[in-house]
């Protein structure tokens, strides 16, 4: 049983702030975007305390968010998207990961706690190779 599995919702991508993009971010997306970067942080991005972050439209949606489409940079999506929901937080605090159910629907209700840890070390170690 999969413990997340995106449904792919746009309810994570709604909202002001919270995108931050780093360096290497910023250099892997510009290039997927064909723009430099300079370019890419002045048209999508917003600077505070010394963090970039990845700005909303006018509808309050991640400039990056297409309702049909969904996330237009998904291959290179910046990390605090690509590894949602496998949160240190929601890994070590059983009560973060019931909250975030609630928020997002991809993780599983019907999945246990032990298993969500579990698919997440697999993950990451799927990712190491
Ligand atoms: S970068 Fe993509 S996944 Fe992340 S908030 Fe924007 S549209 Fe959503
Ligand atoms: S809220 Fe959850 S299910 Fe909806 S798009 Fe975001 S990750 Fe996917």
């Amino acid at each position: 049983m999969k413990a997340f599995d995106c449904k792919m919702c746009g309810d994570c991508c709604y909202g002001e702030g919270g995108i931050v993009v780093h360096p290497e971010e910023i250099q892997a997306i510009s290039k997927f975007l064909g723009i430099i970067m300079d370019s890419f942080v002045q048209r999508f991005c917003y600077k505070k305390n010394g963090k970039t972050y990845i700005r909303s439209g006018e509808d309050g949606y991640c400039v990056f968010y297409d309702e049909k489409r969904k996330c237009l940079i998904h291959p290179v999506k910046p990390s605090p998207c690509s590894m949602w929901p496998f949160y240190r937080a929601l890994l070590t605090d059983k009560d973060n990961w019931e909250l975030a159910k609630e928020a997002c629907p991809g993780i599983n209700p019907e999945s246990s706690f032990d298993d969500f840890v579990r698919q997440s070390k697999a993950r990451q170690e799927e990712s190491a190779k």
